[in-house]
Formats: C-alpha cells, structure tokens, sequence
C-alpha cells in the first residue's frame, strides 16, 4: 500500500469534473487511488490507467505549455531560446508524443509516458489530423514568440516576475486549493496574471479560474483586488482578454468555493479522512461528456 493519502482539496479542474459528471469524479478522484500499485485490486488498476489518458486537444495543449515554460525558465537565468530552437523542441515532443501512444507498454504507471484517449476508444487521428495538430502547434508558439506579452515579459526586469510555477496551492477555511498558474509578474503597484490558451474554453471558466488566480494572490500576498489583473491569452487566435478582478468577484468565489466543498463533502462517508461513499452513490450523468470521458470502458461494464 502507498503511503500518499488522498487529501481532500479543491481545484477549477476538479470542480469540473464534479459539474459534468458525479460518477467521473468518483472514479478521477477515489476509484483510481492508489491503481499505480501493481498489489491493487485489478478493476482499481484499470481506472487508474484510464485516469491518465489525454484528449489530442489537451495533450496538444499540454506540450506547447511546456515549451513555452521551458523559455521561459531559461529566460530566467539569461539564455535566449530562439523560435526555431524553440520550434525544433516542440516538434520533437510532438512526434515522441505519437509514437510514445503507438506503443504497447502504456500502462499508466508512468507519469511520463502518454496515451492517446483516441487511440484507447479506437478514434482515427488520421494524417491530416496529425498535420492540422502539428499546424496548430507551431501557431500557437508563433504567436506568443511575436507577441506583445512576450515582448513585456522580456523587458520585465527578472525581480519582478512572480511565478513560474506548475502547482500552487493555498489554505481556504481549512481546504488546500490546487491551481496552476502559468505566469505572473510586477508591475508597479500591480500584479498581473498569466494563462495560456491554445484551444476553444468557454469564457465562464476563465473568470473563475482567473479569479481562483487572483484569490490566491491575495491570500498569498496580502495584494488588494483592485490591483490585481487577469490576461488569458488564446494562442491559437492570437487574441488577448483582459480580466478586472474586484473585491465582489473575490467574494462571490469564495461563496462558490464554499458552496462546492460542502456538496463535495456530502459524498463523503469520513469528512475527517477523505473517504467517499459507494460508487453507486456517485450518480451516472450519462449524456453529452460522456464521449469523450476517458471512464467510459468501465462504466459501461465493457471491462
Ligand atoms: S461514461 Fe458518462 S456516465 Fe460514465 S462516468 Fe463518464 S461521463 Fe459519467
């Protein structure tokens, strides 16, 4: 048995699990525990393996945030990545990334090696979807190497930049919250945060995963939401949205963060532990998600 425990903690993407379906969220979050163990129950080892399969969509999106974050690390410590280095490593992740999904050893267990949900639930990714992919890719890269954002962050002296981070986390009335921010700096008075889009989110999730951003911020750093701004910058269109973060939003969060920890809570059998009630008491919401749910094998019943 692990020694990890199973803490219970919030998140944007655990939220939104919990939104689409109950059932998901069991089987992400309790089901999978502990499935990397190879002693574990065989059905709880399946789910794991299930747990860590990725979209092309987010598996796309994941390379070209860490392409983007490895620049960004090197900025840090004065050595310029050019855009074709930069190109030549992302096109290396992405042709690895395939041919890493083409082999049989995915088990899951591996943290670094990927599966592509398509190729688990026998979806073509055909040529010319792996083109189109490679081509927006290689978009999104351009895009933030010509952009105005990255033209700041380059100007911005390095004691102002803030974070450059992959997991954040922050106490909310006795509950970690998880976030991932992707950049944020100084400027003046000021603190402005970071996120990277390269596909089609809707902009209600941004303003709540902008104001968990801006939560955190002030929390963390004591800065006051007035000054406190949110940009998302969608690569693949190369638009930039500017996000005013104010007292009200802060509040209105924590009242829907409080709101979902309870209806989170009330599907626990031990508060105190993190233990969930039955699977069957996680309802199916069998409809739009369920296409694309990574789960879908097991909650069938196919396996
Ligand atoms: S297949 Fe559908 S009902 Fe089953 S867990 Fe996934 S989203 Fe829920």
């Amino acid at each position: 048995m692990t020694d990890f425990k199973n803490e219970f903690s919030w998140s944007k993407s655990r939220d939104g699990l919990f939104n689409e379906c109950k059932r998901k969220y069991f089987f992400n979050h309790y089901g999978s525990w502990n499935g990397w163990d190879h002693n574990e129950l065989d059905r709880t080892k399946r789910i794991y393996y299930l747990k860590k399969l990725n979209t092309k969509e987010i598996w796309l999106g994941q390379i070209i945030h860490e392409v983007i974050k490895y620049v960004l690390n090197q900025l840090r410590i004065g050595k310029i990545i050019s855009l074709s280095h930069a190109m030549a490593i992302l096109r290396k992740k992405f042709e690895e990334g395939f041919i890493q999904s083409s082999l049989k050893r995915y088990t899951g267990f591996n943290s670094k090696s990927h599966k592509f949900f398509e190729k688990e639930y026998g979806i073509d990714i055909s040529k010319e979807d792996k083109k189109e992919l490679l081509k927006k890719a290689e978009l999104c890269l351009t895009n933030f190497y010509n952009s105005d954002t990255f033209m700041t962050i380059r100007k911005t002296s390095i004691e102002n930049w803030i974070f450059l981070e992959d997991f954040l986390n922050f106490d909310f009335e006795g509950n970690k919250i998880f976030l991932s921010m992707d950049f944020a700096m100084k400027e003046g008075d000021k603190i402005i945060l970071y996120d990277w889009k390269t596909g089609q989110e809707r902009t209600a999730d941004f303003d709540l995963q902008l104001t968990c951003y801006a939560l955190y911020v002030s929390e963390k750093l004591g800065v006051s939401p007035e000054n406190i701004t949110a940009k998302i910058f969608n690569l693949s269109i190369n638009k930039e949205d500017v996000f005013e973060i104010n007292k009200e939003k802060l509040e209105d969060m924590k009242k829907y963060i409080r709101e979902k920890i309870k209806l989170m809570k009330s599907l626990l059998v031990n508060i105190e532990e993190n233990v969930a009630k039955e699977e069957k008491e996680f309802p199916k919401e069998e409809g739009f998600y369920c296409s694309r749910c990574n789960f879908k094998k097991i909650c069938s019943g196919e396996w």
